[in-house]
């Protein structure tokens, strides 16, 4: 599926051989791209990974630590001294861990590794909530109503702050991720106390004290934009997804185009994060994350990293993103401008995480049987098998299903036929509740804002 994205460049790739410093499904989509692209992979893993078949298939790996992410996927020296020991000329960081940690891609690139991602500068600015809101409204692109700074210590300037945006208003941390540090304040008595809670989770959970207040937007839906620059000011951006099917501001299925989203409506915000990119001296893969409601975009934030959702814009833009990604990292001048860029059909992906259906506690085990769907139009990225056992110690993702069809119902009539196709013994899994929401009429419909899913369990639950 891939297309013919670059020119040929006068001096040769700038790598042969990439460290992925990740694991679980997104290792082994990295190593897929890798190995399509001819280049040599070297997987890194924890104690609870050693077996993993993903590991084992690598051209080199390395145990670099025990169990604990601390202690192995986050420990910096000991990814660079794997990359050194195994002679790997880049390294790949995936999602989580330390993809958006801007110290790492900086270590990375003195010691004379490629980090395939954006400088640690662009990482830097963008990473932070408050100077990436900066960056964006000098860009041009549109931000949710509040300041660009962040919350001052005196209480009476705070008061105004939230009173001059209006009520409700969301209270966040500038360092923030994963859904969390984030807290709705529905009226001002409440207001101090949703900081000082807010601040104290973001010092512990983020490094920094640092928040920042918004509106809170009452019915928006989330919708993204995904962008590919090359190190030459070349940009592009490869249409846009919905992510508003969400739980604990989590993502839980997602989807490409964005239903009922007029072409003019997002032509401009899509040429809008293209120039911030240039603006900013982009590199590589990133996502311009917005809130949208009543026609108009509102950015929250930027991922300057692979996300878990790029399969969907894969299947409809026809591009492999990973190796587009590889591709830039190399030097590699993008061949396509915005004009060659033409999304086909519709796609749905599901997270298939292991946790409990109703409750949604992780669950752990030995995978003792599995059958994945099959067929026209049907993609499965994971790294289990039978026999795999899934570690407590890591996020619950153990599988993603990806369809893609002519049309949005044809699409998820694929899906609805993918998941009844899947079975996973010995560990729960959250496919019973992805079966039952893709037999909703609303979702169905299409254009549900970010708080239908929640809504939709509670309803459930009291039924
Ligand atoms: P994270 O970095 O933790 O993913 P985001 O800033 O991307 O945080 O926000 C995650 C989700 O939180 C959004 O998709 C949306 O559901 C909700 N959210 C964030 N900001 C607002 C806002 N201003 N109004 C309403 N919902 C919001």
């Amino acid at each position: 599926m891939s297309q013919p994205l670059h020119k040929n460049s006068a001096t040769g790739p700038r790598f042969d051989s990439v460290l992925i410093a990740n694991r679980g499904e997104i290792a082994v989509r990295i190593q897929r791209a890798c190995r399509d692209l001819g280049v040599k992979t070297v997987a890194v893993c924890s104690e609870a990974d050693r077996e993993a078949l993903y590991v084992k298939a690598a051209d080199r790996f390395l145990c670099i630590g025990p169990s604990s992410a601390a202690k192995s996927y986050l420990n910096m020296d000991a990814i660079l001294l794997a990359a050194r020991l195994t002679g790997a000329g880049a390294i790949h960081p995936g999602y989580g861990f330390l993809s958006e940690n801007s110290a790492f891609a900086d270590a990375a690139e003195k010691a004379g590794f490629v980090f395939i991602g954006p400088d640690a500068k662009s990482i830097a600015t963008m990473g932070d909530k408050i100077s990436a809101k900066r960056a964006m409204i000098a860009a041009g692109v549109p931000c949710v109503p509040g300041p660009d700074t962040a919350l001052p210590e005196e209480a009476v300037a705070v008061e105004q702050i939230a009173l001059d945006i209006g009520y409700p208003v969301i209270i966040k941390a500038a360092g923030g991720g994963g859904g969390r540090g984030m807290r709705v304040v529905p009226e001002a008595g409440l207001l101090h106390d949703a900081i000082a809670l807010t601040r104290e989770e973001a010092r512990q959970a983020f490094g920094s004290p640092a928040l920042y207040v918004e509106k809170f937007l009452q019915h928006p839906r989330h919708i993204e934009i995904q962008v590919l620059c090359d190190s030459h000011g070349n940009a592009v951006w490869l249409g846009h997804r919905d992510c508003s099917m969400q739980r604990r501001h989590q993502k839980v299925v997602e989807e490409a185009p964005a239903p009922g989203v007029a072409p003019e409506i997002i032509a401009p915000v899509g040429e809008a994060c293209v120039q911030a990119c240039r603006q900013i001296g982009y590199r590589g893969v990133g996502t311009f994350e917005f809130l949208y409601e009543d026609n108009a975009f509102y950015f929250i934030e930027m991922n300057t990293r692979l996300q878990v959702e790029h399969p969907v814009t894969e299947l409809t833009a026809g591009i492999d993103i990973v190796q587009e990604q590889i591709k830039v990292a190399q030097g590699l001048p993008l061949a396509l401008t915005q004009a060659d860029i033409n999304c086909k059909g519709h796609s749905f992906e599901c997270r298939i995480n292991a946790e409990d259906p109703e409750s949604f506690m992780s669950s752990a085990g030995v995978i003792t049987g599995l059958d994945w769907p099959m067929g026209e139009g049907v993609r499965v990225d994971t790294h289990i098998h039978a026999g795999y056992k899934v570690s407590p110690y890591y996020d619950s993702l153990i599988a993603k299903i990806i369809v893609h069809a002519p049309t949005r119902a044809q699409a998820m009539e694929t899906m609805r036929g993918a998941l009844a196709a899947t079975r996973v013994d010995g560990i729960s899994t959250n496919i019973p509740f992805l079966r039952a929401l893709f037999e909703d009429r609303s979702f169905a419909d299409g254009e549900t804002d970010i708080h239908y899913l929640e809504k939709w369990l509670t309803l459930r639950r009291t039924l």
